[in-house]
């Protein structure tokens, strides 16, 4: 079947055909991603911004998608958007154009957990160094909005851990903006942090934020600031320092969800899972507890549509097509209130 994925949960708009019978074969996967340029501009994202960007370039992603993926709208035989959990300004452009394409050109339409599309997509395509694939992994999440320790268990995609406050995106953003970095953030502390030596430069003593399995980022932000407005340590140790531990904070709940659960397969997702430190962390851990580290193609961490397009096949072939009064977006809903229908 091909399925047309419509993402817009936060800060990217983004439009996928996907084939999928029984592989996946991405045809397209286009995304428009709301930035802003200089760090100066420290209103971060406001949400009818945001919105607005989307309804600018959802024509134009949604052309480009189609030619890319060379199909026309008649050969769409679904239409899936993400659903959940997100900016409600913004999950409401995306469900809107689903199902306007749904209704003019009568398309069944489902609607999808943007979470869950992560750990699903990872388990369609991501690949360990041997090039094989994971079957029943303990995803880390990382992304700007979310930061969860998620693994299927009983029935459910289950949280084992999560952020008690901002997502780790959002603190690596947030820290980037107020060192005059701009945003995306977490990209530009990682080039600054490649220029840490140990020779030159000092390691800060970061309150390291571990609670259960939970964490929490807002106390480092206040902390890493301060250590910033007083010039004691410059940029390349405070991008250094602030990967570290959180990084390390991570992985450590990560382990102990991987050792909690049983399971050998550690997955990364989101965008934060672009860092290359962080997926080093992770790589280290797994082989440390003769476990296995997937890694996806940075197109597949970030925020995309086809995730969103692959997820929806998999509802549909489980339950069909969504009722149109089923489909109102639920900017709040839990990872563990969905039902898992395919697996
Ligand atoms: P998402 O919400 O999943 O699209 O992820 C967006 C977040 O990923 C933003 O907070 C970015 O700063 C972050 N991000 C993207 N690339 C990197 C990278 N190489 N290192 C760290 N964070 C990154
Ligand atoms: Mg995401």
């Amino acid at each position: 079947m091909i399925c047309l994925g419509i993402e817009s949960t936060a800060h990217t708009f983004g439009i996928s055909v996907i084939k999928y019978t029984k592989k996946l074969e991405v045809l397209s996967n286009v995304r428009d991603l709301y930035t802003t340029e200089s760090g100066d501009d420290v209103e971060g994202m406001i949400p009818f911004k945001v919105s607005q960007h989307h309804l600018d370039c959802c024509d134009s992603v949604f052309k480009k998608s189609l030619e890319l993926a060379n199909v026309k709208l008649s050969d769409i035989d679904l239409i899936s958007f993400s659903q959940s959990p997100g900016l409600g300004h913004t999950l409401r452009i995306g469900s809107m154009f689903a199902k306007f394409i749904s209704r003019i050109y009568d398309i069944p339409i489902v609607g999808v957990n943007h979470c869950i599309a992560h750990l699903e997509i990872g388990r369609a395509l991501a690949q360990d160094s041997f090039g094989k694939g994971c079957k029943d992994p303990v995803l880390l999440y990382a992304s700007g909005a979310n930061t969860q320790i998620i693994a299927y268990a009983e029935g459910k995609y289950r949280i084992f851990g999560e952020s008690l406050d901002i997502g780790v995106g959002n603190f690596l953003d947030t820290l980037a903006r107020y060192m005059g970095l701009g945003f995306p953030g977490g990209p530009k502390l990682y080039e600054l942090s490649k220029k840490f030596t140990t020779k030159n430069h000092r390691v800060i003593n970061v309150p390291y934020s571990v609670k259960g399995m939970d964490v929490n980022f807002g106390g480092i932000l206040t902390f890493l600031k301060r250590k910033y407005d007083s010039k004691e340590y410059n940029s390349i140790e405070i991008a250094y320092s602030a990967q570290e531990y959180v990084f390390a904070m991570l992985i450590e709940v990560s382990e102990r969800a991987m050792a909690h659960c049983g399971k050998t397969e550690l997955l990364l997702g989101g965008g934060v899972a672009c860092n290359l430190r962080l997926q080093e962390m992770a790589k280290i851990m797994c082989s440390e507890r003769n476990g296995k580290c997937f890694i996806l193609p940075n197109e597949f961490n970030v925020d995309n549509a086809a995730m969103i397009a692959y997820l929806g096949c998999l509802v549909f072939k489980s339950t069909g097509p969504g009722k149109i009064e089923d489909l109102d977006i639920s900017p709040y809903l839990r990872t563990d209130d969905v039902d898992v229908t395919w697996r």
